[in-house]
């Protein structure tokens, strides 16, 4: 039996079939992953704080002596709390409060003082103009003259090496140590700490000995601070 010729209407219908097959070949039988979104990706650098200082007025009446741009070819950093020995126990010393409560306590306080003082917050406040010496580092360390040749920052911090810097404190910090070795053509190297410059001890704390001072303690990213001077 002569097999009957298709109609004309099944001929298209084939058609479109071959055709919606042919498109089908090139979708895949499974549907592409979802693409994750790009958590991984590593942050970009914050942008340099900008920087805020709370200043003393103008006709303010400093101590300290006078000196030249060209005296100054080290930064110091300190931190406010460090360590004592009560009842044969090494204890830290609270460093509660804001930037301009502490340069306030150093006006105050007669025998120490510091050109600047950044907070947790990234807070920083004046206490003496740069042009003036400020008496942070005490004589009979590594270096002499420590005074007469820096600029002293303080951190809020007990030093102790549990609290942590906040980033937002060390992107002010960076910024204000940036700006400085910008004006006298510092190094990244003429930024060094307090404890790096004086290795004296104190007497024996519960038969162990004690450094006088060791800040501003094992947390401070050195380097990191440092890289703020290099990038500039
Ligand atoms: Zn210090």
């Amino acid at each position: 039996m002569k097999p009957s010729r298709p109609s004309s209407r099944s001929r298209i219908g084939a058609f479109l079939l071959a055709l919606w097959l042919g498109g089908c070949a090139t979708v895949p039988a499974v549907p592409p992953e979802p693409v994750a979104p790009d958590v991984v990706s590593p942050p970009k650098d914050p942008p340099p704080a900008k920087l805020v200082i709370d200043r003393l007025p103008p006709d303010f009446l400093h101590g300290g002596e006078a000196r030249t741009t060209g005296d100054i070819d080290l930064i110091v950093i300190h931190s406010i709390g460090g360590p004592t020995c009560r009842n044969d126990a090494v204890y830290f010393t609270p460093a509660n409060g804001s930037a301009v409560f502490w340069r306030d306590w150093f006006l105050g306080e007669g025998g120490k003082s510091i050109h600047y003082v950044v907070g947790r917050e990234g807070d920083i406040a004046q206490q003496r103009p740069e042009l003036r010496t400020a008496g942070h580092v005490s004589f009979g360390g590594i270096m002499t003259e420590v005074n007469r040749r820096s600029i002293g920052i303080e951190l809020v911090n007990r030093g102790d090496g549990i609290e942590p810097f906040p980033e937002v404190q060390l992107g002010a910090l960076k910024a204000l140590v940036a700006e400085i070795a910008a004006r006298y053509d510092l190094p990244p190297e003429a930024l060094v700490t307090h404890a790096a410059l004086d290795d004296r001890m104190q007497a024996d704390c519960g038969g162990a000995p004690l450094r006088r001072n060791l800040d501003p303690g094992p947390l401070f990213p050195l380097e990191d601070v440092r890289a703020a001077i290099k990038a500039q």
